[in-house]
């Protein structure tokens, strides 16, 4: 399903609403492949994309956005089609099944069989840094910054955890679907995203 770009690279899709976007996008052109900011139905059609990443920021935000932009039901559409997706922090929220104490009018794309409580760490742990032991990673532990993260607190049968902290899981993978509590792109590590980016190549 790979597409090629004329360079033959790959291309990510970047939701680009609101948040912490545009650091996935460096993290993945160190990663040697293009991006492509979703921001309207049209962008998804610029490029086949091989991948899309849903950035953190605020699900209640991006819920509406999706909605009001006419993005939900294309992006949903492609996620049902096995579009590989890396969601981190309001987009696991975006990507998870079930989602407590989110907003009412507030909708995910239920593409991983988890739950996750939005805000769920509380606020003496509101942000916080943790190195994570990932074993698809070689080398130093990972280090992980977690801003108003979202807890999983159910895991379906089927989904992978590839990292926790104090037996949460924060890492979890379900086929092409990979989702993490913290903010990956918020360091110069650029190892989970190649991972992904690796997933796809296969
Ligand atoms: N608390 C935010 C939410 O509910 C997620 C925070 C983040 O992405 N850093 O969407």
């Amino acid at each position: 399903m790979s597409s090629r770009s004329s360079e033959g690279n790959l291309t990510i899709g970047v939701l680009a609403l609101q948040g912490a976007f545009a650091r996935h996008i460096e993290a993945l052109t160190a990663c040697g492949v293009d991006t492509v900011e979703i921001r309207q139905p049209k962008h998804l059609e610029v490029a086949d994309l091989d991948g899309l990443v849903i950035p953190g920021g605020e699900s209640t935000t991006m819920s509406k956005l999706l909605d009001s932009l006419e993005l939900r039901e294309p992006i949903g559409k492609l996620l049902a089609d096995g579009l590989p997706v890396f969601g981190t922090c309001a987009g696991m929220i975006m990507l998870a099944a079930d989602v407590s104490d989110g907003r009412a009018d507030q909708a995910s794309f239920a593409t991983i069989d988890i739950g996750v409580r939005r805000n769920g760490y509380g606020r003496q742990l509101d942000s916080f840094e943790a190195d994570l032991e990932i074993d698809a990673l070689e080398g130093d532990p990972f280090r992980a910054v977690f801003i108003r993260a979202p807890v999983v607190e159910r895991l379906g049968s089927g989904v992978e955890v590839l990292a926790s902290v104090d037996d949460v899981p924060v890492l979890c993978r379900s086929g092409s679907v990979l989702v993490s509590s913290f903010h990956p792109e918020l360091t110069d590590d650029h190892r989970l995203h190649e991972m992904f980016v690796g997933g796809l190549a296969t």
